[in-house]
Formats: structure tokens, sequence, C-alpha cells
């Protein structure tokens, strides 16, 4: 599996920043970096990453991806900053702002684990606490106040008034159906993050967007037509309800179930991420209020065995090594 693939895999030689730079031309997308993580494969090629660095070959290998679209998904993630290239033998491995994704592994992993123990493409990694040794179930947090045990519901999330509407839409627009999540299969987190258009949904189901009329206002580059397809898709995954707006009115909206809502760790994970990486004057696009600190919240993962809170150092994600994919078709 070492051979050089057909389609030469992109290269370190292009002016790849360092650093992650900001999109200038995209100052404050809505979580640039929720949507750069929100796309299947490209969580799937970060969760590789994480056992150490990876080739072309041992991706191709283990995602079962074509050559064009782990082609443009490493260029893109090569161009984000996630990923570097380089050595003679052409391996990528995960930058510092790679690196820090840890914690929404950390949350994708949990989300799993309730949710869909056996699916093919959950994220199977054994978190250990260095600290106290134990493998630890997370407990979610605010790293501003200290309180633990928060949900979704301990918050507020809301859009960024500095940022406008437009950024929403996709920089790059991912041809990828989200109907690899199909079957009934438990629907792993990364099959739910499986595109933009199904992550932005997500992202405005949690900043309390019910109304198709809403949806679209949020994201009008997406066609009508996807925007239904997506949510029936998101309802049929038990993520999203579609239920009355009021009661006994006939006009219905979609609200996130008790599933949907356990992405929220993941989802407060991944806009700290964009804000810390992707964006200049430290904005997301989406800004959540921790209610009782009144804080802007900083996610943080507890230890359930010792109570110490969970850092880069003193956790062992513990990923273990690529396996073949289940045939994961594009
Ligand atoms: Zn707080
Ligand atoms: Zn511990």
């Amino acid at each position: 599996m070492d051979q050089v693939p057909s389609s030469a895999p992109p290269t370190s030689a292009s002016p790849t920043p360092a650093t992650p730079h900001a999109h200038p031309s995209h100052p404050t997308s809505l979580g640039h970096g929720l949507l750069v993580m929100g796309d299947l494969w490209n969580l799937l090629i970060v969760r590789e990453a994480l056992a150490g660095p990876v080739r072309f070959g041992d991706l191709k290998a283990a995602l079962a991806i074509s050559d064009p679209v782990l082609t443009r998904r490493l260029r893109d993630l090569l161009s984000d900053g996630v990923l570097e290239a380089d050595g003679p033998r052409q391996e990528y491995r995960l930058t510092d702002a790679g690196e820090d994704l840890w914690p929404a592994f950390v949350a994708i992993n949990a989300w799993d684990r309730r949710w869909a123990p056996n699916s093919p493409l959950r994220v199977r990694v054994r978190p250990r606490h260095l600290t106290c040794g134990h493998r630890f179930d997370p407990v979610f947090g605010c790293g501003v106040c200290g309180a633990i045990g928060l949900s979704a519901r301990d918050t507020e999330a809301a859009r960024d008034p500095a940022v406008p509407a437009e950024a929403a839409n996709p920089r790059r627009r991912y041809h990828r159906s989200a109907s690899a999540a199909g079957g009934d299969a438990p629907i792993a987190a990364a099959a739910v993050l499986a595109d933009r258009t199904s992550t932005s949904i997500l992202a405005s189901a949690f900043l309390g967007i019910h109304r198709f009329g809403d949806f679209q206002r949020l994201m009008p580059d997406t066609a009508p037509h996807t925007l239904t397809t997506r949510l029936s898709l998101l309802t049929h995954q038990g993520i999203l309800t579609k239920t009355p707006l009021q009661e006994g009115s006939r006009r219905t909206g979609y609200r996130l179930t008790p599933k949907g809502h356990d992405f929220f760790p993941t989802f407060a994970f991944l806009i700290a991420w964009s804000e810390q990486r992707f964006s200049a004057d430290g904005l997301a696009g989406v800004r959540i209020t921790h209610r009782t600190c009144g804080e802007s919240l900083r996610p943080r993962w507890t230890c359930n065995a010792c109570n110490g809170a969970l850092t880069a150092t003193s956790v062992d994600v513990g990923y273990t090594p690529r396996s073949p994919a289940p045939g994961i078709a594009e």
C-alpha cells in the first residue's frame, strides 16, 4: 500500500503556511473551523493522523477513499493548517492546530459511545488521564468558572453580531453525499457531521433556529432542495425532530432531540478551536455564553475519576491504529 498513487498527492512544495491562517477573505465565517471539521472525510483523515504520521497509501487503504477525494481533502487540510506534509516519504502529520482538536475527538468519542457504540465509523479512541491513570468518562464544563456537568441548556449560543450572514456559506462546496450514513446502522458522529450543510444545520439548531425559512436565511447559498434533504436526514438520524412550533399550531419546525443536544460539547469545542485558529479577531461567528457565570464559555473536560482538568499534556487520546474501513463509498 506504499506505492505512489496514480494521482499525485498534494505536496508541501506549494506555499503552505507554516501556521494556520485567518482566511482574510473570509475573516470570521460561521466557525470556518467548524466547517473544516464538519466533514466526514476530514474527520476521518484527522482521526487517522491522531495515531501518528500517515501516508497517502495508508489513508487510502484505511478509509477506502478515492484518489481525487483524498487528494482534495489533503490539499484543504494542508491549506487550513490542520496537517503538514514533509519528508521524502511524504507523510502527513497533525500540526499544532490539528493536535488541538483532541478535545473535540474526546467529545465525538463520548457521543459515539453513547449513541453509536457499534458503528463502523465511530471514533475508536480510549482516552486515558495520565495524571490519575484512569480511562475516564469526560465531564463537560466551563473553564472560566469551573462549573461541571454543563449541557447546552446551561448556555446561550448567539450569532456573533460582527459576522455577516454570508460568512456562514461554506468556502468550498464539497459534493459529498451524506448517504454514507445511510442504512439502519447506528449513526456515528462522523456521519452526522457528514458535510458542511449538515454541520451548518446543526450549528443553526444550537443557535435556536427552528423554522425552515430561518435555516434558509442563515444558509442562503444552500438550495432549498438540499436543505430539505438534509433536514430529513437529520430527522431520520434522530438528531432533529419535527414538531409543531407552538402547542396546537399546525406550523412545524425542527428541534434538537436529546441525541442532538448531546452534540453540544463537540460543537462547543469546535467553535472554540475555530475561534482560536481561524479568526484573527477571536470571533468564530458564534458566541456561546455560560448563563451562570455570564462569561464566554471556555469549554473544558474534567476527568470523572479524579476531578482534574483534562489538558493536552495530561491526556493520552489512545487512538488505536487504523483498520480497513467498511467500504465507505463516495
Ligand atoms: Zn462559567
Ligand atoms: Zn483523572
